[in-house]
Formats: structure tokens, C-alpha cells, sequence
């Protein structure tokens, strides 16, 4: 079994970005807006910005009350919008109920997105056009491809069907040319369509959900979850059981979640590069 090293690989790449980021005069800015005070959202925000400032890229944390009004988020959005200076705003999920997230992730410009979760550059990568792809998938096909694993042709099992994990994964792998089947929590008989993955990603958010007899020998797992069991973090699947089934697995922690804001950092450059180059 290889493992997934996406902590690894995520530090490899982020100092490549470094590179680059150090030969700009003016750096990238992220702003990123955080409602409320959900310990799972604090911890991401802090690893954000700190791999940002490794990077040198420059964050301005917008930390507001979970009472916030629409109106007050929609203001600060259209005068992020507006300044020149910001080059990508990241609205931290999830935001508290009484506001509107679909309509709050829309105002945000999608030229300014670094999470690729506007519905433009969605609609634009369903459409297999140029695009800011988005983060997690993003970062699952680069740490497939930094150890050369084929996709073409292969057999690929997706477990989920979310806007923002299981659906653009699933065309982004098509587009690469696997044979997709998608999963979801109406699948019936999931074990036995698990088992003819080749590649199987999950993102459910169900802890251990995929054990080693829905897998095939020789898989390579790319497991997405982040669960909090008993103060610790595990997966959608159970690594101990499947790490001497997979030919390569990703861990959990360490796995996809370093990938996902090494591609958040990599599109922030991408949107301050076209914006330089327009
Ligand atoms: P969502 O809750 O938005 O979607 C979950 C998906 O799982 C849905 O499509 C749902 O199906 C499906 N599902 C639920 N139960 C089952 C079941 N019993 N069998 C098969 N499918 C099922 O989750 P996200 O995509 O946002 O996140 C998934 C996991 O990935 C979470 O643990 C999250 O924390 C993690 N995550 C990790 C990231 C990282 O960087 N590592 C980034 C983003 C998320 P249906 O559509 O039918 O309801």
C-alpha cells in the first residue's frame, strides 16, 4: 500500500506557489468571511490562513456575529466585490440558518472565487469550459496525478452527490476519462457497485462508512470525510481495516484536507493573475 501523502505533497506544492508568489511586487489578497463561532470552522479559518501566509499570500479574517443580519453580510460582500485589492472571498461553510447561503455564495463575484463554488464557474465546468475548478476536487485530481495513478479508462466509484465534493469530482474524473458511477444515500445495493471501483472517492460524512469487504483488492481510496469521533478525526472509511486491501490511500487526517487549501491557495493566484492580466 502507498499512502496519499497530501500533507506531503500539499507542502511541495505550496512552496512551488511560494515561489511564485515572492516574485509578485503586490500579493494576492483573500478575505475570508467567518459567521459565528463553529469550532470546526475556527480550526479550518486558522489553517487557512496560515498556510496563506506561508504562502505569502495576505488574509483579512472578517469575523462576524452569528446574529448578523443578510443585509450587513450582503453590504460587506458587494464592497469586497468592489476593492480592487481583494483578489478572492471565501464565505466559510456552514453559515447560521437565518441567513441565505445560495443567494450570499451568488453575490459573491465569481471572478473573486476561490473555492469554486459560484454557480457560474460551476455551470462553466459542467459545461467543460475554462473555469476556477473547485478546491477539494481540485485537490483530489492533483494528488492523483502526483503519483501518476491512470484514470483514463478506469472504473470510478463516487460515494455522495454534494455541489461542492460528489458531483464536480465525479465530471472532473469524466472529463479525465474514467467511467463514473455516482452513489448516494437512495443507492441501493451500494456494496456490491463499490466493489468494481478501480478509484473509489467518498464524501459523506459518515464515520468508517466503507469497510474492506465493499472494496476490491487493489483499490485506490481517496476518503474525504472528516468525522470527530471521541476527539479524533476519521473518515468515510476505515482505514485500518482497508490499508492492506488499497494499492494507495489517502489518511484522515492528512490526506485530502492539506490538498483542499493547497488548491484554495493555487486558485487565489490563479484570480489575482487574470485580474493582472486583463
Ligand atoms: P453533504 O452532507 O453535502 O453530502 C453528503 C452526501 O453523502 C449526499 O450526497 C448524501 O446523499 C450522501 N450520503 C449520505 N448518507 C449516505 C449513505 N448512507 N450512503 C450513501 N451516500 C450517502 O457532504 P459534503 O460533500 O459537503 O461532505 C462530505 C464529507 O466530506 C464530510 O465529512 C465533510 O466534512 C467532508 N469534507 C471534507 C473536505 C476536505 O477538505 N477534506 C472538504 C469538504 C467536505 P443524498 O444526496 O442522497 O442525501
Amino acid at each position: 500500500m502507498i499512502l496519499l501523502d497530501g500533507k506531503m505533497v500539499s507542502e511541495e506544492l505550496n512552496l512551488k506557489l511560494k515561489n511564485k508568489v515572492d516574485s509578485f511586487d503586490v500579493k494576492p489578497q483573500l478575505d475570508i468571511i467567518l459567521i459565528g463561532n463553529n469550532p470546526a470552522s475556527l480550526s479550518y479559518v486558522k489553517g487557512k490562513k496560515k498556510a496563506a501566509s506561508l504562502v505569502g499570500i495576505t488574509t483579512n479574517l472578517h469575523h462576524l456575529d452569528e446574529n448578523i443580519s443578510q443585509e450587513e453580510v450582503e453590504r460587506l460582500i458587494n464592497s469586497l466585490n468592489q476593492d480592487e485589492k481583494v483578489d478572492g472571498i471565501l464565505l466559510q461553510l456552514p453559515i447560521p440558518k437565518h441567513l441565505d447561503q445560495e443567494y450570499l455564495m451568488d453575490l459573491i463575484a465569481y471572478e473573486k472565487d476561490p473555492d469554486g463554488f459560484h454557480v457560474v464557474n460551476q455551470g462553466k465546468l459542467f459545461q467543460k469550459r475554462k473555469t476556477i475548478y473547485p478546491a477539494t476536487p481540485k485537490g483530489i485530481m492533483t494528488l492523483l496525478d502526483y503519483y501518476n495513478i491512470p484514470i483514463e479508462g478506469k472504473s470510478v466509484v463516487v460515494v455522495g452527490r454534494s455541489n461542492i465534493v460528489g458531483m464536480p469530482i465525479s465530471k472532473m474524473l469524466l472529463d479525465r476519462n474514467a467511467t463514473v458511477t455516482i452513489c448516494h444515500s437512495k443507492t441501493k445495493n451500494i456494496k456490491e457497485i463499490t466493489k468494481t471501483a478501480d478509484i473509489l472517492v467518498v464524501a459523506i460524512g459518515i464515520p468508517k462508512f466503507i469497510t474492506k469487504d465493499m472494496v476490491k483488492q487493489d483499490v485506490v481510496l481517496v476518503d474525504v470525510g472528516i468525522n470527530r469521533v471521541d476527539e479524533k478525526l476519521v473518515g468515510d472509511a476505515d482505514f485500518d481495516e482497508i490499508k492492506d486491501i488499497a494499492s494507495y490511500i489517502t489518511p484522515v487526517p492528512k490526506g485530502v484536507g492539506p490538498m483542499t487549501i493547497h488548491s484554495l491557495l493555487f486558485n487565489t493566484v490563479l484570480l489575482y493573475e487574470s485580474k493582472n492580466t486583463k
